[in-house]
């Protein structure tokens, strides 16, 4: 059948046979053909539909997904085997749009895979960027942004016609709907809607991903979070924000309207995850369009109250937005009498400072107006729960004990495993007793094969195969080189301060001395590095510059290369993302105990048969639970030790790089004269001076245990057996981080869609 359609289409839009047509041809035939088949899937209906509300959908390319989903994969690489192409280059044409930042934002995207694949009733709203995050290219060992478009002529989007009016304070914008499909594995379809604004000007970009911040008719889809750091910022944020809830809000009333629902009954038929903050303004808007729609206000808060759940994902202080009243009012002041009043219901019950909506700074907690309007309260692991319910929300807590729950972060497994490593699926389908395609702990029955060699040793071999893979994937799109002899230890993740790259950075410097030093290893090691930092985020930037100095200065240096190579792989992204982790050693997950909520990269890391390297942070803790000691490295102080810390203020860098020669002579060679002749010696010096004299995620606290820790992992290593058995009890292990079993946790505590 693909091979009779695939024909055709070829045939009537270019007049080709398949082995004639070049690549972006056979891409655009492909995707005309992936489109038709998911406009044929039935749509998953239900009495009661799910709306996940989020500024940020990381979806990554979806044409193989897509064909993964629709079981179609394998017979498609196989017509166009025959024809002399590979899907693999295909796979090339495709543009990834860039949606998110990082794992809020991939989440978002591997939950709306697994509520298709259950078969619930759930779609995604969010914002058409065109242009997205940004693209980054390095320069001069430096991030310079530059804009991702990737909406082309045809693509996955297809224009809803549908489009609604959006109040703003001094004009009213006309919106309009592109939705794509979303396709359960094997099962029926979803939606995605993505809300944009008619007339946005691509043209109004300058250098860079510059543009004019005041002109909100033109640019107002143009980026995913611009430039925050000044108020025109703030405000173009607050501006995206009510236009993707006020949408939200209207399509999905829209949509009850049209099956002919009871507005009064809006929460009997509609659940609305409030992903992170950024959708807090969907409360007071839907209130408002509910009283428009002649409910009583009263009415239309407990309607509301019982429609929205709320997904907390960080405790960083300054993720947490609080926007000021005045900035309210400039934009939305229809919205402000209603949070107004939400405040004030809530202050009359709790007289607690701590749980005001709007403080006496007169700024709006969007959390807190979430926590009191809404109907559940949920952290991202088991640690991150229980310290929003022990510290960082605790008076919220004391207040509202059945709102609080946990639902631990997952992954699909379609992307992170079926898709970026089909080499391990063949092995496992060798050695796993159940089909772990439709039931994830069905992987655990490998453990019988703990002590088989034959496993082990072919388990091995996938791993290299892998490796080979991502050093000519590399080499090609990229021209860097890498060994797939050596130890391939990888950190990719947005870049941030609490992540530790820093700590990564020092233990790399670590291991250039004592080579100097003339310490050969028995085998080389590969650091790879893969992050974005935040455009106006000044520390981060300085991190990447460090990085890629070292990675010059290591290249440069014939008596070290042969043993150590850093890499940083330029514009890290979901792409990039399927291509390193199945070819990991060591996973990196090294945050500062208590800051990470969950990490998702430690789970794709674990299921594709790395081994961690990690804090008892996050999702590390239950991976730890799970797999034992024996099967991470866990080291550096614990969250309670680190929250003591911060309560008592008792940490300084400086002792630190005062007493320990060791460290000293690690922060101090960033500003050496080799180092200094590579790079730019005011960034040097200004990352140099922020460890000794801030270091805020306390790098310096646990720099010495890591670096003992990575020794010890490396030596391990080298007992390819012993390794190979940890690579196997990981992949075990992984089933429980599938993200089914997460959206099946949030349908059963949250939802209740079926
Ligand atoms: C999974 C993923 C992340 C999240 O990684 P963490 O290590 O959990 O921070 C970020 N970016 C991309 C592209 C991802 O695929």
């Amino acid at each position: 059948m693909v091979r009779e359609d695939l024909t055709k289409i070829m045939q009537d839009r270019f007049h080709k046979e398949i082995r004639e047509a070049d690549d972006k041809e056979i891409y655009l035939a492909l995707m005309s053909y992936t489109k038709e088949k998911l406009k044929r899937l039935p749509e998953i209906t239900g009495e009661r539909k799910l709306y996940y509300i989020s500024a940020e959908f990381l979806i990554g390319k979806l044409l193989s997904n897509n064909l993964i989903n629709l079981g179609i994969y394998e017979e498609v690489a196989e017509v166009l085997r025959e024809n002399g192409k590979s899907l693999g280059a295909i796979e090339e044409m495709e543009p990834e749009p860039s949606l998110g930042n990082g794992g809020l934002g991939r989440l978002a995207a591997c939950f709306l895979d697994s509520i298709a694949t259950l078969g619930l009733s759930g779609d995604g709203i969010g914002l058409n960027y065109h242009m997205g995050l940004f693209k980054q290219v390095f320069e001069g060992n430096k991030q310079k942004e530059t804009p991702n478009p990737w909406i082309e002529p045809e693509g996955w989007l297809t224009d809803a016609g549908v489009s609604f009016q959006v109040p703003f304070k001094d004009f009213t914008l006309t919106s309009k709907l592109y939705d794509i499909d979303v396709a359960g594995y094997q099962n029926g379809r979803n939606k995605l809607h993505l809300f944009d604004v008619e007339g946005v000007d691509e043209s109004i970009i300058g250098d860079g991903i510059s543009f004019d911040k005041h002109n909100i008719q033109k640019n107002l889809t143009l980026f995913l979070y611009p430039d925050d750091s000044d108020e025109a910022g703030n405000l173009l944020r607050i501006y995206q924000q009510y236009f993707m809830v006020s949408n939200g809000a209207q399509l999905i009333l829209k949509e009850c309207e049209e099956k002919g629902y009871e507005l009064r009954r809006l929460h009997e038929h509609v659940a609305i995850q409030i992903n992170d903050t950024h959708p807090s303004m969907v409360i007071p808007e839907l209130i408002r369009l509910l009283v428009q729609r002649h409910i009583d206000f009263n009415e239309a808060v407990e309607i509301v109250q019982k429609t929205c759940a709320y997904t907390n994902h960080t405790i960083l202080a300054e993720a947490l937005e609080k926007w000021p009243v005045s900035y309210l009012e400039q934009v939305v002041p229809q919205l402000v009498p209603i949070i107004r009043e939400l405040d004030l219901r809530a202050k009359g019950r709790y007289q607690d400072p701590r749980v005001a909506i709007i403080d006496e700074e007169n700024r709006v907690h969007m959390a807190h107006m979430d926590i009191h309007y809404g109907c559940s309260v949920n952290g991202v692991a088991e640690l991150h729960t229980e310290i929003l319910k022990n510290s960082e929300l605790k008076p919220f807590y004391d207040i509202y004990p059945e709102k609080f729950n946990n639902k631990t972060n997952g992954i699909t497994f379609r992307r992170w495993l079926l898709y970026c490593n089909r080499e391990l699926v063949k092995w496992l389908d060798r050695y796993v007793e159940r089909d772990f395609r439709k039931d994830a702990m069905a992987l655990e029955s490998l453990l019988a094969h703990k002590d088989d060699p034959e496993a082990l040793t072919s388990l091995l071999e996938v791993k290299h195969q892998k490796k080979v893979e991502l050093a000519e994937y590399l080499e090609e799109t990229q021209g860097i080189q890498l060994d797939p002899e050596s130890i391939f230890d990888i950190q990719i993740k947005r870049l941030h301060e609490y992540k530790r790259q820093q700590m990564n950075v020092l233990a790399v410097i670590a291991r250039y001395l004592e080579i100097k030093r003339g310490k050969k290893p028995s085998r080389p090691v590969t650091v790879i590095f893969g992050a974005k930092a935040a455009p106006a985020y000044a520390i981060a930037k300085d991190i990447i510059h460090v990085i890629l100095c070292l990675q010059e200065l290591i290249d440069q240096d014939s008596e070290v290369s042969p043993y150590l190579k850093v890499v940083m792989v330029e514009n890290y992204n979901v792409t990039l993302a399927e291509r390193l982790i199945p070819a990991c050693d060591v996973s990196e997950q090294i945050s500062l105990a208590s800051k990470e909520a969950s990490g998702t990269g430690n789970m794709k890391f674990m299921l594709n048969g790395a081994v961690t390297l990690g804090t008892e942070d996050g999702a590390n803790v239950e991976i730890h639970q799970l797999v034992g000691d024996e099967n991470i490295y866990i080291f550096g102080a614990s969250s309670e030790e680190v929250i003591r810390h911060y309560e008592k203020r008792d940490y300084r860098a400086a002792d630190y790089y005062i007493q320990d020669e060791e460290i000293r002579e690690w922060i101090n060679f960033i500003i050496s004269p080799e180092m200094m002749k590579i790079g730019d010696p005011y960034h040097l010096l200004k990352i140099h001076a922020e460890l000794i004299q801030k270091d805020w995620f306390m790098t310096l606290l646990d720099v010495k245990e890591y670096v003992n820790m990575k020794e010890r992992v490396y030596a391990d290593y080298e007992d390819r057996m012993a390794w190979a058995k940890k690579m196997l009890v990981n992949i075990a292990k992984a089933g429980f981080f599938s993200s089914d079993r997460t959206i099946a946790e949030y349908n059963r505590d949250i939802w209740h869609l079926r």
